[in-house]
C-alpha cells in the first residue's frame, strides 16, 4: 500500500522546527510494511495544500497529513482538505465535551476559537486527541484514506500508535520482519566491503549499512507472508554478519555504545573510574543516563587545566612540561594515578585537543589520547578525529566507550550480546 505524508506548518520550512514528525510516521509505517513514497512539507498556506493534496489524493492509497489543525487563523489543514472533498461542518458535540473537560482539569479558561478545533466535516470520522485539544480526522474516500493529525509531536504519535496503525495494520498481509547490527571501531565503507557480496545479490532480506556517529547500522530486512520462513532467512543472513564482524558488533537491540558498557560492567561488577580533559565530562554524562549504575561508575573527574592534573591525578610537572598534556604520557600517568585513587577495576582518561583553536603542526586540533587502565594492563590510543568541537569531543567520547569495552571483553571471557 502506497502511502504519502504532508506536513503543514511555516516553522519547518524556515527550519526553525525540526521535523520529527515525518520520521515518526515514515518509520512505523515502512516497519510494517507499507511503502512510503511521498513526504512533502509546504507552509501554512491552503492554496498550495490543495494543490499538494490533489496530487497526492491521485497517486496514493493512504495520505497522512501532520499540522495545521490548531485554533489560531493559520491552522487551515482541516478546512482545506474538507473542501477539497466538498464536506461542510459540525460542530461535534462529543469532541466539544472533550475539550471542556481538558480545559477544566488543566484550569485554563476556553476562547471562541477553541470552539472551532470541534467542527468535523460530515462524513468525516474524529479521532481523539488523548495528550491535547485538537481532534484529528479520519475521511475515508473512494478507496482513499486521509488522516488529519496535530502537529505537536507527542499529540500526533499517540493519535498515530492508538488509531492509525492498528487501522492500517489490518489492512496489511504482509510481514516485514527487521534485525538490526551496532557495529564499532570500523568505518562504514569496511562495514559495507565486509558484507558486499551479501549487499551486491540483496534482494529479500534486503541489507543496507547506515555510517552513525563513530558506529555503523546494518540493518536486515525480510518481508513476505510466512514469520517462520522469514526468520529462517534472516538467521542464515545473521550467521554471517555475526561471524564476519565478531566482536565488533556491540548490539543487536540498537541499543547505544555507553549503555552497553554500562550494562557490561554491571552485569560483571567490574568499578570504573573516569578522568576527562577535553571531553569535560561528557563521558560520565554517558555513563550517568543509565539507572543504576552507581553500584559500578565510582568516580568521574574533570581534570581540565595542568594544575588539576597534577593536584588531583599527581601527573608529574616533568611530564606535563616536556611532553605536554596533549600526550601518551599524562594520558598514561592521568589513568594509571586514577586507577590507585579511585580503588577502581578500570580506569580510563582523555586528553586532547578539541578546537577551533590551540592546534599546533605537531599536536593538531582532533589530536586526542585516550588511556584504560583494566586490571593488569594499560593501552593508550593515539586518535585523531575530524569535524567541530562538539563532534570532536563526541568522537573521542565514543571511542573511549569501544576502548572501555574492549578492556572488559580482554578481562572477562563471556562475550554475549546486550
Ligand atoms: P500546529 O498543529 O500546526 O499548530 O503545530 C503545533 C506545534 O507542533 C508547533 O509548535 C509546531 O512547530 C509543532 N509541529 C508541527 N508540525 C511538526 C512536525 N512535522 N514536526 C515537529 N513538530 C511539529
Ligand atoms: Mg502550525
Amino acid at each position: 500500500m502506497n502511502c504519502e505524508i504532508i506536513c503543514i506548518g511555516t516553522e519547518l520550512l524556515t527550519g526553525d522546527t525540526l521535523n520529527t514528525n515525518v520520521n515518526y510516521i515514515s518509520k512505523h509505517l515502512s516497519k510494517n510494511g507499507f511503502s512510503v513514497l511521498y513526504q512533502t512539507t509546504i507552509g501554512d498556506n491552503p492554496e498550495r495544500l490543495q494543490q499538494c493534496f490533489k496530487i497526492a489524493a491521485g497517486r496514493s492509497d493512504i495520505v497522512i497529513l501532520t499540522g495545521g489543525l490548531g485554533p489560531t487563523q493559520d491552522d487551515l489543514t482541516k478546512e482545506t482538505i474538507a473542501d477539497f472533498f466538498s464536506m461542510p461542518m459540525k460542530r461535534n458535540e462529543k469532541q466539544v465535551r472533550n475539550m471542556k473537560n481538558h480545559f477544566d482539569r488543566y484550569n485554563y479558561v476556553m476562547t471562541d476559537n477553541n470552539f472551532r478545533q470541534c467542527d468535523i466535516p460530515v462524513g468525516a470520522k474524529a479521532i481523539d486527541n488523548t495528550r491535547g485539544t485538537a481532534p484529528g480526522i479520519h475521511i475515508e474516500k473512494e478507496g482513499l484514506s486521509v488522516f488529519l493529525l496535530p502537529g505537536p509531536p507527542s499529540e500526533m504519535s499517540a493519535m498515530f500508535d492508538l488509531y492509525v496503525m492498528p487501522i492500517l495494520k489490518n489492512r496489511i498481509d504482509q510481514l516485514v520482519i527487521s534485525r538490526y547490527f551496532n557495529v564499532c571501531d570500523l568505518g562504514e565503507s569496511m562495514v559495507e566491503d565486509t558484507i558486499m557480496d551479501l549487499v551486491s545479490h540483496q534482494n529479500n532480506p534486503t541489507i543496507a549499512t547506515y555510517a552513525k556517529l563513530g558506529e555503523v547500522l546494518i540493518r536486515i530486512t525480510a518481508n513476505g507472508k510466512d514469520a517462520k520462513q522469514l526468520n529462517e532467512r534472516l538467521d542464515q543472513y545473521e550467521s554471517v554478519i555475526l561471524k564476519r564482524f565478531g566482536d565488533h558488533i556491540f548490539t543487536k537491540s540498537q541499543r547505544s555504545l555507553n549503555q552497553v558498557v554500562g550494562k557490561m560492567l554491571l552485569d560483571r561488577h567490574l568499578t570504573l573510574a573516569s578522568a576527562e580533559s577535553c571531553t569535560g565530562g561528557l563521558i560520565a554524562s554517558k555513563l550517568t543516563e543509565i539507572a543504576g549504575i552507581s553500584d559500578a561508575f565510582k568516580m568521574g573527574l574533570v581534570t581540565y587545566s595542568n594544575e588539576a592534573k597534577e593536584k588531583m591525578l599527581h601527573v608529574n610537572k616533568m611530564t606535563l612540561e616536556k611532553k605536554g598534556a596533549v600526550s601518551s604520557e599524562t594520558a598514561r600517568e592521568m589513568c594509571e594515578h586514577l586507577k590507585s585513587i579511585s580503588g577502581c577495576d578500570l580506569a580510563v582518561s582523555v586528553t586532547g585537543i578539541a578546537g577551533p583553536d590551540g592546534g599546533t603542526p605537531k599536536k593538531p586540533v582532533g589530536l586526542v589520547y585516550i588511556g584504560v587502565c583494566g586490571k593488569n594492563e594499560c593501552y593508550i590510543e593515539k586518535c585523531r578525529f575530524n569535524g567541530n568541537r562538539q563532534t570532536i569531543q563526541q568522537k573521542a567520547a565514543q571511542k573511549t566507550f569501544v576502548l572501555i569495552r574492549k578492556m572488559i571483553l580482554d578481562i572477562s571471557e563471556n562475550h554475549k550480546y546486550n
